[in-house]
């Protein structure tokens, strides 16, 4: 049985915006929509983070929570340690002005002001630059998203990929240090899209945090990191990453079913000789595989990481462990464990994944057999 050193999954997390069991019920005379269903997200500073899913399936409802436009049924949004719907609305409003950069996927620049007079307007709002100040600072935003020459320029007088760029320079205009995305590509041809994505990415290198929703997966490959979305929950990003195979509802139903588990530095995790009985994913730390040799005692041979999985092999062969596995000196372990029978039922439901799975063990087995003078056992565990 599985001993849970049971830390809630929404303690664990920390980031510059952190997410805590935020639910979202919308009451209509419909009747009541549930649109999220505890969300728990960490997002670090100077990531650029895509939120990828289908359309309705509350990406922008998601969106609404971070930047305080709407407010949570419960849970709980804190950002840079600030409890934003601990504050009043026009507190809210203006801290949202300061650290919020907020870019949609029409656009909204006013149609009357040219785009210099656009990228002003938030500065007005928050008064971060003394107005003097303000027409050479939003030059310098429209030079930074190529459009220092149409500065004067009407929106309808420029392409719409240049509009979304004004529009990105506006959201630039109080330097905030948060920039979110909703769908900003979606109204674009690819090329124009394509330079919208070159613009957060190096935005992202400067060290803005960024977040960015799209429903189109082709978007998300320059971001750090990929979170997906379905009716209203998450995809664990451990599962994921280290079972990429699966569907994305069979991902929803582990998420469901793994037991996180925490280990101090140094913890034994799994002993030598021992019946395995789960499957281990690692969410973060590094575990140490450790074989004892009659000469030299003992001896680390692998080291796994982050989104590694390890046990699949016992799982597969039915054997016990060949090697104690250790949580690593250098710091404690997060894993996610999921039991024999439930990972009978993962690979009955993706065969894919049991070929790959079983691929990797044979590989693994194959190397045992032929030591290479580098490092006898290397690739033990690795993928
Ligand atoms: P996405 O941005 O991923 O397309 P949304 O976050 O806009 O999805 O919506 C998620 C779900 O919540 C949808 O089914 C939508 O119909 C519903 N929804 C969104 N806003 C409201 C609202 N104000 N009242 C009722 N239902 C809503
Ligand atoms: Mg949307």
């Amino acid at each position: 049985m599985i001993q849970p050193i049971s830390v809630p999954a929404a303690e664990q997390i920390q980031g510059i915006i952190q997410m805590r069991d935020v639910v979202k019920t919308f009451i209509s005379p419909a009747g009541e929509f549930t649109a999220l269903k505890g969300i728990n997200l960490a997002l670090q500073e100077g990531e650029f983070t895509a939120v990828i899913g289908k359309s309705g399936s509350g990406k922008s409802t998601l969106l609404n929570m971070l930047t305080g436009i709407d407010h949570p049924t419960s849970g709980q949004v804190l950002v840079d340690g600030v409890d934003l719907y601990a504050m009043s609305e026009s507190k809210r409003s203006l801290w949202r002005g300061r650290n919020l950069g907020i870019v949609f996927q029409f656009f909204q620049l006013l149609p009357m002001l040219n785009l210099l007079e656009n990228v002003m307007l938030p500065m007005d709002y928050v008064g971060k630059y003394e107005i003097d100040q303000r027409p050479k600072k939003a030059l310098e935003l429209l030079d930074l998203v190529g459009l220092k020459d149409q500065a004067q320029q009407l929106p309808q007088a420029v392409s719409r990929g240049q509009q979304q760029s004004a529009a990105i320079a506006r959201a630039l205009a109080n330097d905030a240090p948060i920039l979110v995305a909703d769908e900003p590509t979606g109204n674009l041809d690819s090329q124009s899209a394509c330079q919208v994505i070159d613009l957060f990415e190096e935005l992202s290198r400067k060290g803005k945090t960024i977040v960015m929703v799209t429903h189109d997966p082709s978007m998300t490959e320059r971001a750090s990191r990929t979170v997906f979305i379905s009716d209203g929950e998450l995809v664990n990003e451990t599962i994921a990453q280290s079972l990429p195979l699966l569907t994305h509802p069979v991902m929803m139903e582990l998420g469901h079913r793994v037991v996180p588990l925490h280990f101090q530095p140094g913890a034994t995790i799994l002993e030598r000789n021992k019946a395995v009985d789960n499957l281990y994913m690692i969410q973060s730390g590094r575990v140490d595989i450790v074989l004892k040799e009659r000469r030299s005692g003992e001896v680390i041979i692998s080291t796994l990481e982050r989104n590694d999985l390890f046990g699949e092999m016992e799982l597969l062969q039915g054997g016990r462990s060949i090697a104690s596995v250790r949580a690593s000196l250098e710091g404690p372990v997060d894993l996610l464990a999921l039991s024999r029978e439930d990972f009978q039922w993962l690979i009955k439901e993706s065969p894919l994944t049991e070929k790959a799975l079983t691929d990797m063990v044979r590989t693994r087995l194959e190397e045992r057999k032929r030591p290479d003078r580098r490092g006898r056992r290397r690739g033990l565990f690795r993928k």
